[in-house]
Order: C-alpha cells, then structure tokens, then sequence
C-alpha cells in the first residue's frame, strides 16, 4: 500500500517541472520529500492530493489510480496540508476543522462529524481555541488548526507542506510524535520537510528532488551523506554521525 508514483512528468505551461518521476512511499512509513525551492516538491504534493491535474505518468494510492477516483474517494483517500492557507472567512477554528468532514456529508454535517472534529482538536493539542475565529489566530495556531482539519477527514495517507513552519519548539515536538502515532496506526505520511536534521531524525524513508528529476542513490550512499547533500541543495556541509545517521551543520 502506500504511494506509487511512476514516471510522472508535469508543467504549467513552460518547462517542466518534474521529469519522468518515479519512487514509492511505503505504507505506514513516514517518508519525507528533501530537494532545494523550486525543485518540485509542492508541486509534487499537489498531484499526488489530486489538485492539479495530470497527463503524463502515473499514480496509486493504497492501490487505487488517483485518476480514476471521484472527488469523495480522493478525499477519504489523501489529506493535504497545503503549504499556505489564507483565511476568508471567521469561522471558529471548530466549524474550519469540520470543513475536513465535507467528503461524508451531504447537508449539514451530523453528530459522528462534529465528534470526529473534536477528536481531532484534541489530538493537535488545540481544544481551547475551539469558539476562535480563526481569522485572530497565531500563524502557528492557524497551522496547528490545518493539521487537525486533515485529521478530521480520516485519510489514509497525508500529506504535509512545510507541516513545521510557523510552530514553536514545543509545536514542532508534538506535532513530530503525532506524525509518530498516526505511522504507528498504519497511516502512510509524506512530507515536505526543509529541516534535514528534523528530517533525518524522525523519517523513515527520503525521496530527493533535484530540478524535477528523483536523485537515485548510489550503492552505499546514504541521504545525510555530506557528499549526497552538498550534490542536493549545490551547498557545502559536513555531517556528524548521530545516532544510526547523521547531524547536518551547513559551513
Ligand atoms: P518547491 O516546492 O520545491 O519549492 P514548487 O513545486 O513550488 O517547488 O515549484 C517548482 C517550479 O514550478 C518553480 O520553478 C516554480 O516557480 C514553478 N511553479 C510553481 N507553482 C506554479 C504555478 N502555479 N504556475 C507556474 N509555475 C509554478
């Protein structure tokens, strides 16, 4: 299970930018997506959340081909955390995370719906911004509110943008061990992560995206090798063996 994404190619009407890309993201893992701005990852993401569309390549989700999947499917399929999310409207931080419900309502949303909402709003940590409207949140609140809207919806695999910016220290550590639970549950994660360090400590599995393109290790070479990231973000660090892995210190 998990995701399948084969020789996937995409432009927005100029150069391409992602070339015949092709990897897997293991189910029940938490796979994180490396590569410099401008190298893909969001649009990647997007693709894989359905939200643009595709001529070239392919994608599975648990199996299923994402083109052949109605809206509603997607969307109990694929939770997406979008990168930048400008509030219209002040809905309170309650009725904005409902809004992850909308694949299985049909009118007004019903008792199980609101539950699944408050369920998730206990999860990220955020019960007591419940009556906000969150046009007046923290852009770290905001975030944490996003992250329990894509937990509200029950997806499968989620799908996370930058999930850390915005957060706090102690954000960022509860949102890193959520992610750890939800893995732990069986649900597949992909996220676009810029910290390596946070990366290499917390990932299972690393897809790096170098100007479109999926950059392939080599035999032996590992992601947080100095030479693979110099070669991936085109800048000098070293690297400190930690742990099974390594620390990452930009010189
Ligand atoms: P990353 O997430 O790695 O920073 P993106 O996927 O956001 O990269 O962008 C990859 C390339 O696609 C960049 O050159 C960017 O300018 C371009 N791009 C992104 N979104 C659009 C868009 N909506 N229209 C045109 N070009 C875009």
């Amino acid at each position: 299970m998990g995701v399948t994404v084969r020789e996937l190619s995409f432009d927005y009407g100029g150069a391409e930018v992602l070339q015949g890309v092709t990897f897997d993201v293991p189910g029940g893992e938490f796979s994180i997506i490396l590569g410099k701005n401008g190298s893909g990852k969001s649009t990647l993401l997007k693709l894989i959340a359905g939200i643009l569309p595709y001529r070239q390549g392919h994608i599975f989700v648990d199996g299923y081909d994402l083109k052949r999947l109605s809206v509603s499917e997607k969307a109990r399929l694929v939770g997406y955390l979008p990168q930048f999310h400008a509030p219209v409207f002040p809905f309170t931080v309650e009725d904005v995370v409902l809004t992850g419900r909308a694949s299985f309502v049909f009118a007004v949303p019903g008792r199980r719906d609101r539950e699944k909402a408050r369920e998730a709003i206990e999860r990220v940590g955020i019960s007591h911004l419940l009556h906000r409207p969150y046009t007046e949140l923290s852009g770290g609140e905001r975030q944490l509110v996003m992250i329990a809207r894509v937990l509200a919806q029950e997806p499968n695999v989620v799908l996370l943008d930058e999930p850390l910016s915005h957060l706090d220290l102690s954000n960022q550590v509860r949102l890193l061990s959520l992610i750890r639970q939800l893995v732990s549950s069986g649900l597949t994660v992909l996220a676009v992560l810029h910290e390596p360090n946070i990366a290499f400590l917390h990932g299972d599995a690393f897809v790096l995206l170098k100007d479109g393109k999926i950059r392939t290790l080599g035999r032996g070479e590992r992601p947080w090798d100095s030479a693979t990231l110099q070669d991936l973000y085109d800048v000098a660090v070293e690297t400190l063996p930690f742990r099974d892995r390594a620390l990452v210190v930009p010189i």
